[in-house]
């Protein structure tokens, strides 16, 4: 493809310093961008302000730099995008796709079946608000459509919206905005043309687009990288206290990260220098090296 039109692009939530589940996301993502010769962004998904830790957002940029990542533009801060969000909103609510709901978490729990994220919401409020409640959240109608693609690594992938994931949130509960929204929202303004994330945002990916062709947005090429897990088989997050990146010793971290995704530096590139093993790793990335599984225990 014409190298202008790729843009990738990494899109760290501020809950806590980067790990090395987050550095095989940011370093898959910045490599497919590099060897495209299209453009590398990175954002700032600072939208859910209980679960972020104050600093963070710095300090994985400062870790993105030490580590040798060089982003293009200005990075884009999801705090700055409820404009553009409230826009979307009214899209699909002029398309009478958008309804309030005033059902708890218990109440939604204790009458649901249970779907591939959650139990998948029975409706209660599409028509209306019952008597006595009030408005929590916004919902968008998930239609009867089968949302199918084709995961440059993870195949062909499909999901039917409303039995697997029913009418999901939009704006909520408590006034912020959706991942799943703002995610759509941004990957569109931003010109994103291909998304390489982790697995765990997969089962999200027909949500997605799916709210990509009701807003009449271009759906971009995904690859899901296998996430790495610890020995519960817990993906490594701050949740399952995965430890913070040394800000001291970048290259033994961005060398495991290399090998997690199937490349093979030279353990000579242990010694190296960063710049020395980035240079190894343009010139010798290879996406089909890269293991077709969704979860690998992480490199010790
Ligand atoms: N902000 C999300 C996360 O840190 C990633 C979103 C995405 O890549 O679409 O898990």
């Amino acid at each position: 493809m014409d190298p202008a039109l790729y843009r990738g692009r990494f899109a760290p939530s501020p809950t806590g310093p980067l790990h090395i589940g987050s550095l095989i996301a940011a370093t898959g993502s910045y490599l497919e961008a590099r060897r495209h010769g299209g453009q590398w962004l990175v954002r700032m998904e600072d939208l859910d302000p209980p679960r972020e830790m104050p600093g963070a957002a710095d300090l994985i940029l400062q870790t993105l730099d030490i580590y040798g990542f060089e982003w293009d533009g200005e990075v884009l801060y999801q705090s700055t995008r409820a404009d553009a969000y409230e826009t979307a909103l009214d899209t699909l609510r002029s398309r009478g796709m958008l309804y309030p709901c005033g059902c708890t978490r218990k109440e939604i729990s204790d009458s649901a079946v249970h779907g591939i994220d959650g139990p998948v919401y029975p409706g209660t409020c599409r028509h209306g608000l019952a008597a006595g409640k009030t408005a929590r959240a916004w919902r968008v109608i998930a239609d009867d459509r089968e949302i199918t693609f084709d995961d440059t690594l993870q195949g062909h992938l499909s999901q039917h919206l409303s039995r697997d994931i029913g009418d999901f949130v939009v704006k909520r509960a408590d006034g912020f905005y959706a991942y799943q929204l703002a995610v759509v929202v941004d990957d569109a303004a931003q010109d994103i043309s291909h998304i390489v994330r982790g697995c765990d945002l997969l089962d999200s990916t027909p949500r997605q687009i799916y709210l990509q062709q009701v807003l009449g947005l271009p759906t971009p090429g995904y690859t899901h990288l296998p996430v790495a897990t610890n020995r519960a088989g817990e993906k490594l997050s701050k949740q399952t206290l995965a430890t913070a990146l040394d800000l001291q010793r970048p290259v033994p971290a961005l060398h495991r990260a290399l090998q997690f995704l199937g490349q093979t530096p030279p353990s000579a590139l242990l010694n190296a220098d960063l710049k020395t093993l980035w240079q190894w790793a343009f010139l010798h990335w290879d996406p089909e090296r890269i293991p077709r599984s969704r979860s690998i225990p992480a490199p010790a």
